[in-house]
């Protein structure tokens, strides 16, 4: 701000002022060597651009796009997916980013295909050149021949019908074929997401990412708009279908501008989730509060995010406790993520003291496999099949069972069609998984059954290889 000021009083237009200042800043940032930071660049020129747009009194135009277009871009916000024409676009590919960074989790719920980390040069490819995307396989297939991409178009179509056909069973249970029944329930982000989840038959939410409220706005929620927007959320599912509201889960690559926070050489490894609520103890309370006021909507219950020691699920615990007395209201369910692999691995401790868990599969693979969850180099290894993540899946349920607890999987592997069959071996009894997934995933559990569920589990905890987890299991056609 300062440094376009000073080139406002040198005689420079507002508008001009401010472009070479958002430019230089963003420029500066891309060179950082801290990925995360780096990243932040693009945010800066999503932002610089916005306000130059109302400089200059220029309406932000609606790229129009033909239809089946794929975009490839540097990277996109998640600004820019909000607008995205879905009529249109139908995939995207961007060169920065991983599989689970946030923009890919948004993409996901949206039923987009897409990929990140890819090469520089296919910013190269002219307009209108044709390109077969495949998110499955996370490739991008150039100069593909004409009868591929006929056989691309078809398998398209036949994947629409079965979507179509899908959806007319989605409002029943996921019950396998020797009568085991899985809880089929959604990720959600908002009271938007909420409505389409239900319209896609959830039997309820298994994660509200509460920090997804908190960054859409320009400052903190007040105890009251938190308690209605939870409390509308509660009404869309109504009186019998369950909701988990996580509380706050910001730091790491979620940072909150308007949160004074300091610097962190490893946010990831930092003030992140349930720290950051012990640190700023008011921003938890007042969540909390708002929790539990709405609590009596629907069937609610709290689930703290990063827990890695007991300590730290009692202090959490503590502050859920000391408001609900003050508020004088009846107590909640009370679950946590299993995303740190401590928590995993003393998990038969925690489980003692809370009502259920929910695995965090996108950081609990980070943090096992020490592998950034959002680096583009890293994303083809960061796979939540690896056996290693597998073993501390089972040693949480296992913890679980001990006392009598259930254990749900809320990551990005729980909507993965190869991990479905392991997940429910393992013993896991519900699935939090992408809004547009659910009625294929309903689908998906029908035609299975626990005991091949079971077998399949066992023989992938032996392999040595995500890749041999894998093969184990072939992709459903
Ligand atoms: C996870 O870590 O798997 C998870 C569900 O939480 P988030 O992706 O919001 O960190
Ligand atoms: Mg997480």
């Amino acid at each position: 701000m300062d440094i376009a000021t000073s080139a406002i009083n040198k005689g420079k237009s507002a508008a001009f002022a401010w472009q070479q200042t958002y430019t230089t800043q963003a420029a500066q940032l891309a060179q950082l060597d801290n990925e995360l930071l780096a990243e932040r660049a693009n945010d800066i020129r999503d932002v610089g651009m916005r306000v130059l747009r109302i400089l200059t009194g220029v309406e932000a135009t609606e790229q129009k796009y033909p239809q089946n277009t794929i975009l490839l871009a540097e990277d996109l916000t998640p600004s820019d997916m909000a607008n995205l024409d879905r009529e249109r676009v139908v995939g995207f590919c961007t060169l920065a980013g991983g599989t689970t960074s946030h923009v890919a989790i948004l993409a996901r719920s949206m039923g987009i295909p897409a990929i990140a980390g890819t090469e520089p040069r296919v910013l190269d490819l002219a307009n209108g050149t044709p390109v077969i995307l495949d998110g499955t396989k996370g490739t991008l297939r150039l100069n593909a021949p004409t009868e591929e991409i006929e056989r691309t178009q078809s398998l398209i179509a036949k994947r629409k019908a079965k979507q179509a056909a899908d959806l007319q069973t989605a409002f029943g249970p996921a019950v396998t074929q020797d009568g085991h029944q899985v809880e089929i329930v959604a990720n959600i982000g908002s009271l938007k997401d909420a409505e389409e989840a239900v319209a896609l038959g959830t039997e309820g939410v298994g994660l509200l990412r509460t920090e997804f409220i908190f960054m859409e706005r320009s400052k903190a929620p007040t105890e009251d708009e938190q308690t209605g927007i939870y409390r509308s959320i509660a009404e869309v599912l109504g009186p019998d279908k369950p909701m988990i509201v996580r509380t706050i889960d910001v730091g790491g690559d979620k940072p909150l501008p308007y949160l004074a926070m300091a610097h962190e050489e490893n946010p990831f490894l930092g003030e992140r989730g349930i720290r950051l609520g012990f640190d700023q103890p008011e921003l938890q309370r007042t969540q909390l509060r708002a929790i539990l006021r709405a609590s009596t909507a629907g069937k609610l219950r709290v689930m703290f995010p990063m827990i890695g020691r007991m300590e730290e699920l009692r202090m959490a615990k503590a502050m859920l406790e000391e408001e609900r007395q003050k508020l004088n209201l009846p107590p909640v369910e009370v679950g946590i993520m299993i995303e740190v692999p401590s928590a995993a691995v003393m998990a038969e401790q925690l489980a003692k003291e809370v009502d259920f868990f929910s695995v965090g599969t996108n950081d609990l693979t980070q943090y096992t496999l020490a592998m950034d969850r959002g680096h583009p180099k890293l994303a083809p290894f960061v796979d939540g099949l690896h056996p290693a993540v597998l073993r501390l899946i089972d040693q949480a349920v296992k913890g679980a069972q001990r006392s009598g607890k259930w254990v749900g999987v809320c990551g990005g592997i729980g909507s993965d069609p190869q991990a479905i069959p392991i997940l429910i071996g393992l013993g896991v009894k519900e699935l939090s998984v992408s809004v547009s997934m659910i009625p294929a995933i309903k689908a998906q559990v029908r035609s299975l059954t626990l005991d091949h569920c079971q077998i399949l589990a066992s023989q992938a905890l032996d392999l040595e290889t995500a890749a041999a987890v894998r093969d184990l299991v072939p992709l459903p056609e």
